[in-house]
């Protein structure tokens, strides 16, 4: 062994010692830290299933807890502790309005976008409270249609955000969507004989808790904020709902502490309750389930390497959202189905749609591509392309949903200038 190697070892344990978690202090069941990027490292990090978030000058970053951080010091695996240069959000300064998540949208500012709409456009939209969170803040639904206090025997069709804290993008896209088809009912006919065929409903945070402490406490957050048995905190909510829940330990986790840890049962979260009963009380053609990061969009399966019976559907629908988006702005987005990325996911809102619910059901990975570009991290400036690109995809679903429903016949062709992928590099967010 060279004495480098010894280097690291010492280093690496007393680096762990240092970053033991103390049960005083909120932050330290996690922790950032890095490790050098080479093949061999790679693979490592693949097989350990760490939560990885970025790439950096050739450092690859990833969030880890204590048994994460276990782990690598009994294989011996050199990483950084980078945790002070990740400073937590202090929860003490929070006065200023829209400073410190700037142009990304709050639970608070949700929360009133949704009822300045109602207020606005009360015969258009209408907001409804589908449940609480863990922490008692309310799961908001919008409803956007015609008479929209009356229950029409319309298309219906439904576009859900934030499963995952971190992933800020993914409130901003509907919320922002919901205020484009409200506000311009009145000046585009195309958006007034969507709204006037069918019924959109748009829940922007499923996962309003996490929200909340990924923008005041810890950036990096991704799951609910359940206090977990063994002192961890959090459910993965894509990975709580009923079908094929758990279905093995790669798509998803039975280790509280895990990223991906999938709850004591299916629908144990008051979150994924909350959709399971709204999505079960109406009549949906079909659904977005928004995240990021990854320029994709998947559908089921997602717990095994195979197609669903009806792929040919689900690749005509999502290669023409693709089609759409690429018109919009340019950007092409990849597209399959979700076990053919690198990991495999059980317990997922999407395979639950379709499988359980029978609802044709998208996750849509919003930009960027890869960590390389940002990864968690949308620049501002990219918010209302990213915004519109989806605009164009959701207005061509919703149309395909009335057409759908009113004549029972598919048909038509693909229009994509993506490509249904087989990539190995991506990451299932
Ligand atoms: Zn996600």
């Amino acid at each position: 062994m060279s004495t480098s190697s010894v280097i690291w070892i010492l280093t690496s344990i007393l680096v762990f010692l240092l970053a033991l978690p103390s049960p005083a202090q909120d932050l330290g069941d996690h922790d950032v830290v890095s490790f050098a990027k080479t093949p061999e490292m790679v693979r490592t990090l693949q097989r350990l299933q760490l939560d990885l978030l970025m790439e950096k000058d050739g450092r690859i970053y990833a969030v880890v807890g204590g048994r994460d951080l276990l782990r690598l010091s009994q294989e011996l695996i050199p990483f950084a502790i980078e945790t002070p240069d990740f400073p937590p959000y202090s929860g003490k300064h929070m006065a200023v309005q829209g400073g410190i998540n700037g142009e990304f949208y709050s639970y608070k500012e949700v929360e009133a976008e949704l009822l300045a709409l109602e207020q606005a456009y009360p015969t258009l939209a209408r907001v409804v409270d589908i449940g609480d969170s863990l922490e008692g803040r309310n799961i908001y639904a919008l409803k956007l249609s015609d008479n929209v206090h009356m229950d029409e025997d319309e298309a219906e069709v439904v576009f859900l955000g934030c499963h995952h804290a971190r992933e800020w993008i993914a409130v901003d896209v509907p919320i922002r969507i919901a205020r484009h088809l409200a506000s311009h009912y009145a000046s585009d006919a195309r958006i007034q004989a969507l709204l006037d065929r069918s019924e959109v409903w748009i829940v922007p945070i499923v996962n309003p808790d996490g929200l909340e402490y990924s923008i005041y406490v810890y950036r990096y957050w991704r799951k609910n904020r359940r206090f977990n048995t063994d002192g961890s905190y959090g459910v993965d909510l894509n990975r709580n709902y009923s079908f094929q829940w758990g279905y093995d330990n790669t798509g998803s986790s039975p280790n509280p502490d895990s990223a991906i840890y999938r709850g004591t049962g299916p629908f144990s979260e008051p979150e994924s309750r909350a959709v399971r009963d709204f999505v079960a009380a109406h009549n949906f053609q079909a659904l977005i389930s928004y995240h990021n990061y990854s320029q994709i969009i998947l559908y089921p399966w997602g717990y095994i390497k195979e197609v669903h019976p009806e792929d040919e559907l689900l690749e005509y629908l999502a290669s023409n959202m693709v089609g759409r988006m690429a018109q919009s702005n340019g950007r092409v987005y990849d597209y399959g189905p979700a076990g053919d990325s690198l990991y495999t996911t059980n317990g997922d809102t999407t395979d639950w749609a379709l499988g359980a619910e029978g609802i044709p059901a998208f996750t849509i990975e919003l930009p960027p591509p890869d960590q390389a570009h940002g990864g968690f991290f949308n620049d501002e400036d990219d918010i209302v392309p990213i915004t519109q690109e989806n605009l164009a995809a959701a207005l061509w679903l919703i149309e395909w949903a009335i057409d759908s429903r009113e004549s029972r016949v598919v048909n038509g062709t693909v229009e994509s200038t993506g490509r249904r992928t087989r990539r190995q590099d991506v990451r299932r967010r």
